[in-house]
C-alpha cells in the first residue's frame, strides 16, 4: 500500500469510529451524550480500548474525564495534550468534539509504539456543551484548577448536583484538584471541526485558529405600556415592541459595519404577547463577539446607547442586564507556526482565522500555550445529525497532526517550554 493509501485507510477508520461513538447515547433515536450519564460510561469503554491498543495507559480523573497516557522515549520528560470533547448537544452530529479524541488516537497509533522525546496525554473531556448543568467546560476547567464548590452545588433539571453526579460514576469529588494538569505539560493541541463557513468558502481543508472571540450576552428589556390594538391610537402608544424591533435592525446595522465583529438577537419574550394587545414590554438577548475586546466592547457599550435612544424617542424606557463579559483568547504563535509549517507540507494552502465558538482551548490557553485546527464543515453545519467531514480532509488533519509531532519531537525551543501555571 502507498502512503497515501495508509492514511486514507486511517482517516475512513477515524470515521468510522466517529459514527460509531455517534450510537453511544442516551436518547431514542438520536444522538446526545450528557455529562457523565450511561452513555458516558460506555462511551469511555470504547475509547478507553481503542486507547489502550494504541499504546496508552487510561484512567478517569474525577471531573470524569478520560485521559490516556503515552510515555515519552524517557522517564521524567514533559507532555504533550492532545484531545477535545466526548460529551454532545441533544439531536448531534457524529464530529463535535469527538473528532478531535478519535484524531488523537489515530495520532498514537501512527507512532506504532515509537516513541518521542515527550508524553502524549490524549485528553477526552466530560463536559464541554454545559447540556446538562447550563454549565460549560466542567472537564476543562478541572484541568486549570477551577472547580469550585459553587460549581460542584449545581443541579441539573432533577435536582442532581454535579458533586453527586461525579459520585454517582463512581469517582471522588473531594480528589478533582488531583485532575490538574501535570505540571510538566509543554503544551495543548485541539483538532476540532469548524463548525462554520469559512474554510468550505475558501476551498481549504484546515485552518488555523489565531484565537478564540470574546463574548459579550446581555438581557434588554424594552418597558411600554399595554394597552388594546383597537381603541389606542398610533400616536398615543408607548409600543415596546416596535422599539425592541428597531433596536434589532440597529445591532444588524452596527456588526456589518465592522469587520469580523458578530452580533445577534436570538431570543424574543413579549409581554403579554397577545395578537389585539399593544406589547408592554419586550425582553431581548444580545451576544456579540469579535477577537478584539476592545471592539467587542465599544460595539456592545454603542448598542446600549442606541437603545436608550430609542427607547426614549419613542417614550419607553430600557434596562440592561449584562451576563457574561468573556475576553478573548489567543492562540500560541509558536505553535501556530508549526502547524502551518506542517500543513503546507501537505500540500494544503493554509488559512488562520478566528473561532467564533468556545472550546475547551480557550480554558487550556489560561495556563499553557495552546493551538487548534479546524477541519471544514461541509455546509458549515453542526450541532446537527447532518454534521460530517470528508475522508480527504481527515486525512490532510492525521498527516499534519503526523508531520507536527514530527517536528515538536525534533524542536528543542519547545521541550525546552515549561508550563505557565
Ligand atoms: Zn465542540
Amino acid at each position: 500500500m502507498s502512503h497515501s493509501d495508509v492514511i486514507a485507510d486511517r482517516a475512513e477508520k477515524v470515521i468510522a469510529r466517529c459514527k460509531r461513538l455517534a450510537s453511544v447515547t442516551e436518547a431514542r433515536g438520536s444522538t446526545c451524550r450528557t455529562f457523565l450519564s450511561i452513555a458516558t460510561r460506555e462511551c469511555y469503554r470504547v475509547v478507553g480500548e481503542w486507547l489502550e491498543a494504541a499504546g496508552a495507559e487510561v484512567t478517569i480523573d474525577a471531573a470524569g474525564n478520560l485521559r490516556g497516557f503515552y510515555p515519552a522515549a524517557q522517564t521524567a520528560a514533559p507532555r504533550l495534550l492532545l484531545g477535545s470533547h466526548l460529551d454532545s448537544v441533544p439531536d448531534a452530529g457524529a464530529y463535535d468534539g469527538v473528532l478531535g479524541v478519535v484524531l488523537a488516537v489515530s495520532l498514537l497509533e501512527t507512532l506504532e509504539d515509537r516513541r518521542l522525546p515527550f508524553a502524549i496525554e490524549v485528553i477526552g473531556f466530560s463536559e464541554e456543551e454545559g447540556i446538562r448543568f447550563g454549565t460549560p467546560f466542567i472537564g476543562s476547567r478541572a484541568l486549570v484548577g477551577k472547580i469550585n464548590d459553587e460549581l460542584l452545588n449545581r443541579t441539573d433539571t432533577n435536582g442532581v448536583s454535579v458533586r453527586t453526579a461525579i459520585e454517582n460514576f463512581g469517582l471522588k469529588p473531594t480528589e478533582i484538584s488531583k485532575a490538574a494538569m501535570n505540571s510538566d505539560s509543554l503544551a495543548y493541541v485541539e483538532f476540532h471541526i469548524e463548525q462554520g463557513p469559512v474554510l468550505e468558502s475558501l476551498g481549504i481543508p484546515l485552518g488555523i485558529v489565531e484565537g478564540i472571540a470574546g463574548q459579550t450576552r446581555a438581557e434588554f428589556t424594552f418597558l411600554g405600556r399595554a394597552n388594546h390594538a383597537g381603541t389606542t391610537p398610533m400616536n398615543l402608544r408607548h409600543d415596546a415592541m416596535s422599539g425592541a424591533a428597531e433596536w434589532i435592525l440597529e445591532v444588524e446595522r452596527v456588526a456589518k459595519r465592522e469587520k469580523g465583529l458578530v452580533a445577534t438577537v436570538g431570543r424574543i419574550v413579549a409581554t403579554p404577547n397577545a395578537a389585539n394587545v399593544i406589547a408592554g414590554q419586550v425582553r431581548l438577548s444580545l451576544d456579540v463577539r469579535h477577537k478584539s475586546d476592545n471592539a467587542r466592547i465599544r460595539a456592545a457599550d454603542f448598542l446600549a446607547v442606541q437603545a436608550e435612544e430609542i427607547a426614549h424617542r419613542r417614550g419607553l424606557t430600557v434596562e440592561r442586564k449584562v451576563l457574561l463579559n468573556q475576553p478573548a483568547v489567543s492562540m500560541d504563535p509558536f505553535l501556530m507556526d508549526q502547524i502551518e509549517q506542517a500543513a503546507r507540507q501537505t500540500g494544503c494552502t493554509t488559512h488562520r482565522m478566528v473561532s467564533g465558538a468556545g472550546h475547551d482551548a480557550m480554558i487550556l490557553a489560561e495556563k499553557i500555550p495552546t493551538a487548534m485546527i479546524f477541519l471544514r464543515t461541509p455546509g458549515g453545519l453542526s450541532h446537527h445529525p447532518s454534521e460530517s467531514v470528508s475522508v480527504e480532509d481527515v486525512a490532510k488533519a492525521i498527516e499534519c497532526g503526523t508531520l507536527l509531532l514530527t517536528q515538536l519531537a525534533a524542536s528543542v525551543e519547545f521541550q525546552k517550554r515549561t508550563a505557565r501555571a
